[in-house]
């Protein structure tokens, strides 16, 4: 299978919107990068939530 988030690390600024909006809770920041990691992504409900309020484009879900 393949990769169900998608995430831009280059992208990412590390704003913690998607993480918060996540219905799943599967999205989070990494300590030290400050960038979006997914934990799960097996769980993702694929409803987009976290590329909407994404300012940056850097999350997408395929
Ligand atoms: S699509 Fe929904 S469930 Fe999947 S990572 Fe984005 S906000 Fe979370
Ligand atoms: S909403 Fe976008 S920029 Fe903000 S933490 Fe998530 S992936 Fe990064």
């Amino acid at each position: 299978m393949g990769k169900i988030v998608i995430i831009d690390e280059n992208l990412c600024i590390g704003c913690g919107n998607c993480v918060a909006i996540c219905p799943k809770k599967i999205l989070y920041l990494d300590v030290e990068s400050k960038k979006c990691l997914c934990r799960d992504e097996s769980s993702c409900d694929r409803r987009r939530g976290c590329e909407k309020v994404c300012p940056a484009g850097a999350i997408k879900i395929s």
